[in-house]
């Protein structure tokens, strides 16, 4: 395990259609897909209940165990949500985290709305990459899938964090059919035009509404077809098994795409990640139906040591793989927003 990524709330300012779905909108997009597809029964959406403050981990305490995980070999940390921007001062967890040795690459994953108020302070914090995420470059169907009207505040935070010098910029679309597909080169185009790292996500059953069909994911193989014909695409090695996006660089040298095809092209067999909810819970898998909780530890008078063992034994329970696509699938009890992306 290298990659520890560390959800700080579980509350978010967006209603993404693919996360928490909670918009007119978004139930009128899923009711026709369910018509078309003759599934009148969607499965039961998951209550969303924010968690109560109490039971959200302090900073001292995300601090804490990450320097553990540390200790244990992580070198990668990744700050998520929900919103993380949302999380007061959460500046001041970044440069908690940045005075960690150990942590080759501490990054920031934002839905871009607050970025620009945020920007410098989480830049001195001693932050050095961020993600956003975009998943259109049109006004109304941005709102449709956001259910907020912030394409504006997104595209300023994404230049801002480049003249900030945060690099790589990375930022993430969720491609959904007949949602956005019909955007894909134009957002490729953006990739090129702005010289940031685009990386096009395939739909994974983790909405709130439990709405996902496999029929609305478009395939990562799909997509690079597209863009192939398009573009002169020339591919990006990389010497890291466990890197999750296929990578392109567009022949004119500027920018780059990805794709991450979990539910095509499962990449299970190399995951190095783990996951910390806001709530103190370890994850070892964005599919896990079984969570562990730290908080007991944490609060019980638990030393680093016992911290160490409890992740060791964690660890080793590991799922072998995801199950979509199998009989037996289950989609686990949170929603992508809970368990940090
Ligand atoms: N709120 C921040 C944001 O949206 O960037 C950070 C948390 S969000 C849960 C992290 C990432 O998860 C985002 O890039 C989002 O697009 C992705 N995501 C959320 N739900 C997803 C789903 N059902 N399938 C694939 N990716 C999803
Ligand atoms: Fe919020 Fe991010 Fe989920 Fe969208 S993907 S609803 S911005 S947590």
């Amino acid at each position: 395990m290298r990659d520890l990524r560390v959800s700080v709330t579980d509350r978010c300012n967006f209603r993404c259609l693919y996360c928490l779905p909670e918009t007119e909108e978004a139930a009128d997009f899923y009711r026709t897909k369910f018509d078309l597809l003759k599934n009148p029964k969607p499965a039961t959406p998951i209550a969303r209940i924010w968690k109560p403050k109490a039971q959200i981990l302090s900073f001292e305490e995300i601090t804490r165990i990450v320097r553990v995980a540390v200790g244990l070999g992580i070198e990668k940390v990744r700050v998520t949500g929900g919103e993380p921007l949302l999380r007061k001062n959460v500046e001041s967890l970044v440069a908690q985290l940045a005075a960690i040795g150990g942590i080759t690459d501490l990054a920031l994953t934002t839905n871009g709305f607050h970025f620009a108020a945020k920007a410098l302070a989480l830049r001195d914090a001693g932050l050095r990459r961020i993600t956003f995420s975009l998943d259109s470059l049109d006004r109304e169907n941005f709102k449709k899938i956001t259910g907020r009207d912030g394409l504006a505040e997104v595209l300023a935070g994404i230049r801002q964090a480049k003249e900030l010098g945060l690099h790589p910029v990375k930022v993430n679309a969720v491609i959904i059919r007949n949602l956005n597909d019909h955007e894909i080169e134009t957002l490729a185009e953006f990739a090129r035009a702005e010289n940031v790292s685009f990386r096009f996500i395939e739909f994974m059953p983790l909405d709130s509404s439990r709405a996902w069909q496999r029929e609305l994911v478009v395939s990562g193989r799909e997509i690079v077809s597209q863009l192939q014909k398009r573009f002169d695409l020339v591919p990006v090695g990389s010497t890291n098994p466990s890197e999750t996006a296929r990578r392109w660089r567009f022949a004119d040298g500027r920018g780059e795409i990805g794709v991450i095809a979990p539910v095509s092209e499962p990449f299970c067999g190399h995951c190095n990640r783990l996951r910390l909810t806001s709530d103190g819970k370890i994850r070892t898998c964005l599919f896990s139906l079984h969570e562990h909780d730290l908080k007991p530890l944490l609060r019980g008078g638990a030393t680093d040591d016992d911290l160490a063992d409890t992740l060791c034994q964690i660890v080793l329970g590991k799922e072998i793989g995801h199950r979509i696509g199998q009989p037996d699938f289950v989609q686990p009890e949170r929603s992508m927003s809970c368990i940090g992306g």
